[in-house]
């Protein structure tokens, strides 16, 4: 048993050094990626409950390795915040995404995560007022979606630079709602013009009454402090029907209108859309 013990603890050994050999190359490859901007965008409609139409495309990165095929932005956004990459993707994001945004209906807004580390390093104004001023697009089009996490870690300066973002008529998200600890005292503080309800509220809502219910009454939270409340993750007809008939939810987001798609192909679901 001991020589067996020793045995697993070598094999152990052995995967920890490879996976740490593999997170340190995915950081050099990052860093190179992004000097080469070679990361792309995917951008995911968010559908108006009433009108049916297109009102905004969250952009979302993605990052296409020849040797190591894809990798989720879950495991490469948290490479990005801890070698601080992370400021130079949000810059390449907001400059594409707003760029991309003008080609798109007036109506149609672009929505891009901005993370806790990027209000650490503390110059996410300046990134935004350099996107639009280069792209010329209207400030009321551009969205910023940050997490509770974010706010948690970083408080004094987020509130800051939101307050001043949210004045000049951007638009502030608080995403991945009802995920994190004491969301309440954020929407008491900050200024935003949006909730974004995590899909994990959405996931079971029609096996499960009480989950139908947390989401109507976090829905109607969102409205009575008039911010514009989005379902993250509608996935079936079932869902958005429930959605419909019970809550005073605004937009939907979700594999069921439109997984995230390259720029080409979103403006084709934009128009087919009817704008
Ligand atoms: P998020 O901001 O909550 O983005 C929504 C995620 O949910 C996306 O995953 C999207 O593909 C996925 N999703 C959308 N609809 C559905 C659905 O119906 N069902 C399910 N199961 N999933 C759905 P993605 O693109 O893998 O991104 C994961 C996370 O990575 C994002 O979560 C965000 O936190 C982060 N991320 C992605 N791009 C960026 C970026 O440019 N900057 C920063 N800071 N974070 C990013
Ligand atoms: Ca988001
Ligand atoms: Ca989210
Ligand atoms: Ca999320």
């Amino acid at each position: 048993a001991k020589a067996e013990g020793k045995a697993h603890a070598q094999i152990f050994h052995e995967e920890l050094d490879t996976e740490y050999r593999y997170r340190q190359r995915l950081k050099a490859e990052l860093r190179a990626c992004v000097a080469a901007k070679g990361l792309s965008l995917a951008y995911q409609p968010l559908i108006d409950l009433r009108t049916r139409r297109v009102v905004a495309c969250e952009a979302l990165a993605r990052w296409h390795h020849a040797e190591l095929g894809t990798i989720p932005p879950s495991v490469f956004i948290p490479i990005a915040e801890e070698t601080g990459l992370i400021s130079d993707i949000t810059r390449w994001v907001l400059e594409t995404a707003t760029r991309d945004c003008r080609t798109w209906p007036d109506e149609v807004s672009v929505s891009v995560n901005v993370s806790a580390r990027d209000f650490r390093i503390g110059n996410v104004a300046d990134l935004v007022h350099d996107a639009l001023a280069n792209s010329g697009l209207a400030a009321h089009r551009l969205e910023i979606e940050v997490t509770e996490t974010a706010l948690i870690e970083q408080r004094d300066a987020a509130t800051k630079v939101l307050g001043l973002l949210a004045r000049e008529g951007i638009g502030i998200a608080l995403d991945d709602f009802g995920t994190g600890y004491s969301s309440l005292s954020y929407l008491q503080a900050l200024p935003f013009t949006k909730l974004k309800i995590d899909r994990s509220f959405v996931a079971d809502i029609a096996t499960n009454p009480r989950s139908l219910k947390l989401l109507s009454n976090v829905a109607q939270l969102g409205k009575d402090i008039d911010l514009i409340v989005t379902a993250e993750g509608v996935e079936t007809d079932a869902q958005l029907d429930l959605i419909e008939a019970n809550t005073g939810i605004d937009q939907i987001q979700g594999y069921l209108f439109g997984v995230p798609l390259p720029r080409g192909k979103v403006a084709q679901i934009i128009t087919r859309m009817g704008q």
